[in-house]
């Protein structure tokens, strides 16, 4: 049930195409659809960008950054950046049917995309924010993130702790009504560009690792906090370490209680999870439709295994979509996100390698020759880039445990440091 009138979904869908033909650029499209898919791909019209991961310089990323930052600010002041938002945050109260109308019309526009930090910052920032922020943090950042007018990061993996993140050991001291931090963080993608990270830190070494966690918004203008890019071979600097050093915080940047940082951070998770999954329709990478209007241009679609391909990439692309939209109801039923959510990044990050391969068995040497001809080599970051998505927001394997454990109910896997006080498991890890 929603909080708010409805108006009338086809009338909604009028007014937002409206809205878009008046604000934006249209991309070429085969057919004008009034249904919830994406336009078409029309061979050889517009740019031709599949890639995960951009490996721009420094300039590059800044620009589509705040292209991206543009559109974003008009969609928010004409009420279609928080469709399916509270209206107590902000939002118009609407169903997902909503979004999904809003968002295959505006896949008739030019939208500008900038990697990884709008996206994190707007669908696992402010929704953790949501879920867990006081009354005055929800004031304070989720329409700013929503608006783009601050961008916001993930501060969870440190060297020592990535799929096993509950063994981070970046210290948080309660002195009076404030926090110090220090510690490392690592892999944190868009740092340099965000205002605002989410930190899970270590306030006590001497419960079980899962229960001395509590989680920060800590804001990088904070005297301490020190960013570094990672330079990539690739030639891009996407993910940064940030080195907190005797950063000091008021405890109303603290997110939710004290010692529940682990609670905050699977939500977190599960919200990235739930996100890189619904991303299958979010133009992360190449797809299936970009992946048959090759077929069709280069006539493979006579062939049986190509055509095999095909129609098992599109099967379990609908799939996946329907699994995110079941995921997407429980989330606005008002329910944080589930390990059902590992069984949609799963399901994500295989189309991903699924649409690779279908790729090259149609472009074949185009994939690695650069030609110069349209919607060919740039499929190339496409299949570099996807394996990333394996490793990032939980690797695959890490997918899977979840969902043998806590979907399926099989036996978890032995933790033997599970109810030892962190600073002995530490010390035996040590010996
Ligand atoms: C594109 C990208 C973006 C990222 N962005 C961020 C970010 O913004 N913020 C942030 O905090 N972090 C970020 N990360 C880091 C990411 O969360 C970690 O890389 C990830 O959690 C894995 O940790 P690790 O790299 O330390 O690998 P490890 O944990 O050392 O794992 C190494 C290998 O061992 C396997 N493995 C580990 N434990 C198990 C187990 N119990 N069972 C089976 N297999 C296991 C893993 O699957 C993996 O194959 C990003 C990573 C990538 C690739």
């Amino acid at each position: 049930m929603s909080d708010v009138d409805l108006p009338d979904l086809e009338m909604f869908r009028k007014e937002a195409r409206a809205w878009l033909e008046e604000h934006g650029e249209p991309v070429p499209v085969a057919a004008p659809a009034d249904t919830e898919e994406e336009a078409s791909v029309v061979w050889g019209q517009g740019t031709f960008d599949v890639a995960v991961f951009h490996n721009l310089d420094h300039e590059e990323e800044q620009r589509r950054l705040l292209a991206c930052q543009a559109w974003q600010r008009k969609k928010f002041d004409a009420g279609y950046a928080m469709i399916n938002w509270p209206v107590a945050l902000g939002g118009r109260g609407l169903p997902n049917s909503y979004v999904r109308a809003f968002l295959a019309e505006e896949s008739r526009v030019v939208v500008p995309s900038a990697g990884e930090l709008p996206p994190t910052s707007m669908g696992l920032i402010a929704t953790t924010i949501a879920a867990y922020g006081t009354d005055e943090q929800k004031e304070r950042f989720i329409q700013p993130l929503m608006r783009q007018d601050i961008w916001g990061c993930q501060l969870f993996s440190e060297p020592s702790a990535g799929s096993d993140l509950a063994s981070l050991t970046t210290r948080a001291t309660r002195d009076g009504d404030e926090w110090i931090l220090n510690g490392q963080k690592v892999w944190t993608s868009g740092a340099m560009f965000a205002q605002l990270g989410l930190a899970i830190t270590r306030h006590d070494f001497d419960v079980p690792k899962h229960k001395g966690m509590t989680a920060f918004l800590v804001p990088f203008d904070a005297p301490g906090v020190e960013i570094r890019p990672i330079k990539q071979m690739s030639g891009g600097a996407n993910f940064n370490e940030v080195f907190l050093t005797d950063v000091r915080l008021p405890d109303s940047l603290r997110l939710g209680p004290v010692g529940e940082g682990w609670r905050v951070a699977l939500t977190c998770l599960g919200f990235e999870r739930d996100h890189s999954a619904g991303s299958s329709s979010n133009h992360t990478g190449g797809g299936y439709k970009q992946a048959l209007a090759a077929a069709q241009y280069f006539e493979r679609t006579g062939e049986p295994v190509v055509r095999q391909a095909l129609a098992d990439l599109y099967i379990q692309h609908k799939v996946a979509q329907f699994t995110n939209r079941r995921a997407a109801a429980r989330l606005k039923a008002g329910q944080t996100p589930g390990p059902e959510g590992s069984l949609g990044k799963l399901m994500w990050t295989a189309n991903m390698e699924r649409t690779s391969h279908v790729i090259s068995k149609v472009l074949g040497a185009k994939l690695v020759a650069d030609t110069g001809e349209w919607g060919t080599y740039a499929w190339s970051e496409h299949v570099l880039g996807a394996p990333g998505y394996k490793i990032a927001g939980g690797s695959d394997e890490i997918q899977r445990n979840i969902i043998g454990e806590r979907v399926l109910g099989l036996p978890a896997e032995p933790r033997v440091d599970k109810d030892v006080p962190f600073s002995e498991a530490q010390r035996a890890a040590r010996a």
